[in-house]
């Protein structure tokens, strides 16, 4: 038995935020239900922000509704306050992420309020959830920016295990460490990625990377080392954040895949099936830039899914 690593497709989410191109939510649903039956059972799939400000997800309510009817999917929607989380929780949402920024800046831009103000709000968010009816929402707490920042530059390493400790005092269920800028590399991610684990113990980490100066696979790696078994990744390496001037895509769902299965995990995941459903996307959003090797290249003849196992090709 391969020890299993998940994957959460934040595409959707992510992905589409810096998109020239508004997606139906027909098609974002097809997306969704493709990638589920690639194999990932965790997909971001949309975010609960004013319309005003991201277009995008003026059909949030409506995706988020979608994605709880596809079978074997445990769907995630972003809030970036309490009255997304209330809306989120009214729907019957399973898994609520909430963003804060280590960077001080970062988090006045993102969302206009100091991070201590986040962090309050998310108290807020957290008391939201335990008064709700039905089964109780996993949160999730993310720290952007976590390895620096475009518009502040230096972010310390204890910054972020201190917000980290923070969120599991006030009731994060999973903390996720991002490098929304792409200013990480393996030593800063074995640093600090290891001091978010002895803050947050035993709440899963995942770790979220931009591949924007071509180290997000590296990365991969040396969270991989210090224990991380759950990763953020983009099909086609979509993505970007709009108060990040520069920011590129997150990694690519498809080689992140590749890479963690060659590495010995299980990640689920059909890798023929999810180059197939990269293709359909690229079809749909012909203006954005799509990266990724496995897409391009192929999978070498060698490749057999679990080291001698079955489809895959
Ligand atoms: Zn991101």
């Amino acid at each position: 038995m391969r020890e299993q690593v998940y994957i959460r497709e934040v595409g959707p989410r992510d992905g589409l935020q810096m998109a020239k191109i508004i997606l139906s939510a027909e098609k974002k649903l097809e997306w969704c239900k493709a990638v589920a039956a690639a194999g990932i059972r965790e997909i971001e799939v949309t975010s609960f922000v004013p319309p005003a400000v991201l277009p995008q997800f003026a059909d949030a309510a409506e995706v988020a509704r979608g994605a709880l009817l596809i079978g074997d999917l445990r769907p995630s929607v972003l809030v970036p306050n309490l009255k997304g989380a209330e809306i989120a929780l009214a729907l019957g949402m399973p898994v609520i992420a909430y963003v804060v920024s280590a960077s001080e800046a970062h988090n006045l831009a993102n969302v206009r309020r100091s991070t201590q103000e986040s962090l309050a709000d998310f108290a807020r968010i957290v008391a939201a959830r335990d008064a709700a009816p039905g089964p109780r929402a996993i949160l999730v707490g993310c720290i952007a920016t976590a390895f620096g920042c475009t518009i502040q530059g230096i972010v310390s390493e204890r910054r972020v295990s201190e917000i980290a400790e923070r969120y599991a005092e006030i009731g994060a269920d999973e903390i996720v460490v991002a490098d929304t800028v792409g200013y990480g590399d393996p030593g800063a991610v074995r640093r600090v990625v290891k001091s978010v684990i002895a803050a947050t113990s035993p709440r899963r980490i995942a770790c979220h990377f931009h591949d924007t100066r071509g180290l997000g696979l590296a990365n991969v790696t040396a969270a991989v080392d210090v224990g991380v078994r759950a990763f953020d990744a983009s099909l086609g390496g979509l993505g970007g954040c709009p108060f990040a001037p520069g920011a590129t895509g997150n990694i690519d769902t498809e080689d992140t895949a590749f890479l963690l299965e060659q590495l010995g995990f299980d990640t689920g995941v059909d890798l023929n099936a999810i180059v197939a459903v990269r293709r359909r996307l690229e079809e749909w959003l012909p203006q954005e830039q799509f990266s990724g090797a496995i897409a391009r290249a192929g999978l070498p003849k060698t490749y057999r899914v679990g080291r001698g196992g079955s489809s895959g090709g």
